[in-house]
């Protein structure tokens, strides 16, 4: 362990970092919703794989809570009555 032996030249620098930058991702079109979505991967959109569904969608998780919701509402409301 110590220091490098050598100072690196400017070339071999930028030559190293020519790898360095980031690219930008693959895309590919979901053939269900047909939105960008990250290939090889459950659409991030309607949660389809392969022509099914594999993945719940956070948002319908969410409606259908509500009308769960709603539905013991509305059996409380009707036994007050
Ligand atoms: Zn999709």
């Amino acid at each position: 362990m110590g220091l490098p032996a050598f100072r690196r030249s400017r070339s071999q620098v930028r030559r190293a970092r020519s790898h360095l930058a980031i690219e930008a991702p693959q895309l590919t079109k979901c053939p269900n919703c047909s939105k960008l979505t990250l290939p090889h991967r459950a659409c991030a959109f309607c949660g389809f794989y392969k022509g099914r569904q594999v993945v719940a969608i956070k948002a319908d998780i969410l409606a259908k809570r509500e009308t769960k919701r709603k539905k013991q509402e509305e059996k409380a409301k009707a036994k007050k009555k």
